[in-house]
């Protein structure tokens, strides 16, 4: 394993072990439940959006694997402060990015403010083992289903491919 993985492997670790934003959010603007039977992992998010669609605060709950919850760990910390539209434009990039679809050295060497991910791009390792792939995007599906308004989701219905 090469230095790099081991250190990214310790930031998830970290995140799991001693997640941030953790617990329920009260009161909330927006909410939804996500669950991945896949692998058993229960993750709940909290939001509170101000009236310029401006995430003021994110909280996640629930129980899961390593991965899961250091993804939704790691998702609160970069959507807390963004816009509705950047959270958005920061989940298509990390699906993309899980699934192999999006070149994250091309990300990582551009100066360019195109890179939105940041730190999250230590999940791009999750492609090379596909059963994980929707333990690392639950928490974000959540979020999405939170900001439209739904209540619930499972990854193994409807539109949820990832
Ligand atoms: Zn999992």
């Amino acid at each position: 394993m090469s230095k790099l993985s081991q250190l990214y492997q310790q930031v998830i670790l970290d995140h799991s072990r001693k997640p941030r934003n953790f617990g329920k959010l009260e009161p909330y603007t927006h909410s939804c439940e996500g669950y991945n039977p896949l692998c058993g992992d229960q993750i709940t998010i909290y939001l509170n959006l101000d009236e310029n669609d401006i995430v003021r605060e994110i909280k996640f709950d629930g129980v899961g694997c390593t991965i899961s919850q250091a993804s939704a760990s790691m998702m609160t910390q970069a959507l807390d402060g963004k816009t509705k539209e950047e959270a958005l434009k920061i989940f298509h990039e990390f699906q993309q990015m899980i699934v192999g679809e999006l070149d994250i050295n091309d990300q990582t060497n551009s100066l360019s403010s195109s890179n939105s991910l940041g730190k999250l791009t230590i999940f791009s390792g999750v492609k090379e083992y596909p059963s994980r792939v929707k333990c690392a995007t639950l928490a974000w599906h959540t979020m999405n289903s939170a900001l439209e308004s739904k209540n619930k989701i499972s990854t193994e219905k409807e539109d949820l491919i990832n």
